[in-house]
């Protein structure tokens, strides 16, 4: 969700005739969106904070919005008062004003709405990616999970109308976009706000109908109301791919209950098996929180077994750790650490071993992987590509047929900027699929070092294309777009060098 907030805080700054800082740049702008669940949140913002200090003494001015600003409203301005704005989770939009509010005052400002008034979706967007992209269907949770910050800051759940969501989905798809993951808290709550229980489903199903859409993905969905039309809608649509991030939290019925997920492991297996049967192919994914208040030996033995039972193809694990204004904050018998770092250790071996044995059941499969750019770390150094295959699994590929056995892609071949390499093959592009062979799997990725079985070059791969041949907007190339003063912003951008966001996980966890 952070994510796809940072996509319009830096659409808003652009419409409002912000620039984006270039490389290296002092930014004239600083906007911090964070993220309350992370652990040592404050802690990691306030030395953010302190480390901006001096750049501010000369002219920059710095906002703090998202769950921690919610959550701290005005005590950011106390106990950091060269900050410029805070706002909160509801009032995003008010993010040009603020800023300029404060820069013609000379004083810093703050502002929190109870309730939300402007859907964030309805926001202009700067996307990070030319062939996918987030959509949000809902914001909000109607849950009370004991861990959890989340319904405190974001509030209860509201639902975007159906027609508004497939017509935003449309418009990505006619500017290249191949692939949209559908955003909420719980999305199998979706549709409770106007009486539809079962608009999930037929939401997935509508996306099914629209041309061009390749790829569809949620998050997440909660066990609790993961109903069967879902897993038919999932079977029955062609472009809902075969992946599933269900979280768990802990295979204890006692610890579920402590947390107030109103499942139990029976029940979360039964899901599983479910939606195996009708789609075998599914990598099912998911979250655990090892030593929460009152895990005793025995119920993390229990999330043991259920790992070993539910074949997981990865898992993000999380050592529990209080979170101040939440409810398990106050639940005595927390874990000593030395016991939640142990647990924690053995179940990351477990889960390791799990996704590495399951992974390497592909070996051998064919995948089509839809290319992407950041993806693989280690790409330039060992002239690969990386992207998803449909399951959602990570995929390191050779992008052409010329690798000596054992050995690198000769430099040449490696494309840079797609267009057709030097021994005339096209090149892939990120956004083009690739078909290609599984030939090793690891824990946490497979490698596909065989020549590609094919490459298809798509209009997302156009997109991307057409996007990384334009002139940089930075400050120094281009003029601003509004009669407001020329500024440089740091907000995300497709460059990895632009500072400076908090809760940008790569794959963030989103609650549920
Ligand atoms: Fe809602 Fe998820 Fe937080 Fe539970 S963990 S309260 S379902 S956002």
């Amino acid at each position: 969700m952070n994510a796809h907030d940072s996509e319009r805080l830096a659409g808003l700054l652009d419409e409002a005739g912000y620039l984006p800082a270039a490389e290296g740049e002092t930014p004239d702008v600083v906007v911090f969106n964070t993220c309350a669940v992370r652990e040592n949140a404050a802690g990691r913002l306030y030395g953010n904070l302190g480390h901006l200090l001096p750049q501010k003494k000369q002219g920059m001015q710095i906002a703090v919005g998202g769950c921690l600003a919610q959550m701290e409203r005005t005590k950011i301005i106390q106990r950091a008062p060269w900050v410029d704005v805070v706002y909160g989770t509801h009032n995003m939009a008010s993010l040009p004003a603020l800023l300029e509010r404060a820069r013609v005052r000379n004083e810093a400002q703050a502002e929190f709405a109870e309730t939300l008034e402007t859907f964030p979706s309805l926001l202009p967007a700067r996307r990070r990616s030319p062939y996918s992209a987030w959509v949000a269907i809902s914001v909000g949770c109607n849950n009370t999970c004991t861990f959890c910050i989340v319904p405190s800051l974001r509030g209860k759940e509201r639902d975007r109308r159906p027609g508004d969501i497939l017509g935003e989905i449309r418009a990505l798809v006619a500017d290249g976009v191949l692939e949209v993951t559908l955003l909420g808290q719980n999305v199998n709550s979706y549709g409770a706000e106007f009486g539809d229980r079962k608009a999930f489903g037929a939401l997935l199903r509508s996306c099914g109908e629209i041309e061009g859409l390749e790829r569809v993905r949620f998050t997440s969905p909660h066990p609790r109301d993961f109903t069967d039309d879902v897993i038919d809608a999932m079977a029955e649509t062609a472009n809902v791919m075969p992946s599933l991030h269900m979280p768990l939290q802990s295979g204890s019925d006692a610890v579920l209950k402590a947390m107030r997920r109103a499942y139990r492991r029976d029940r979360y297996l039964a899901i599983l098996d479910r939606v195996r049967a009708r789609i075998p192919d599914a990598a099912i994914t998911t979250d655990i929180i090892v030593g929460f208040p009152g895990e005793t030996d025995q119920d993390f033995e229990d999330t043991l077994d259920l790992v070993c039972r539910a074949q997981f193809a990865g898992a993000f694990t999380f050592r529990y750790s209080i979170r101040p204004g939440t409810p398990a904050a106050a639940m005595d018998s927390q874990v000593p650490a030395s016991v939640v770092q142990e647990r924690y250790e053995r179940l990351v071996a477990l889960v390791e071993e799990t996704t590495h044995a399951e992974n390497q059941k592909l070996t051998g499969a064919t995948v089509e992987v839809l290319v992407a750019e950041g993806e693989g770390r280690k790409d330039a150094a060992t002239h690969r590509m990386s992207g998803r295959a449909r399951d959602n699994r990570l995929v390191h590929f050779t992008p052409r047929s010329a690798a000596p056995p054992g050995g690198p892609v000769p430099q040449a071949d490696v494309p840079r900027s797609g267009g057709t390499g030097p021994r005339g093959a096209a090149a892939p592009r990120p956004g083009d699929i690739v078909t290609t062979t599984v030939t090793r799997a690891a824990p946490h990725y497979l490698l596909a070092d065989a020549a590609p079985l094919a490459v298809r070059r798509t209009r997302a791969g156009d997109a991307w294309e057409a996007t990384a041949a334009a002139p940089s907007p930075a400050r120094s190339s281009a003029p601003a777009r509004s009669s407001a003063p020329a500024r440089s912003a740091a907000v995300p951008a497709r460059s990895a060098a632009v500072p400076v966001l908090l809760g940008l996980p790569a794959r963030p966890p989103s609650g549920s």
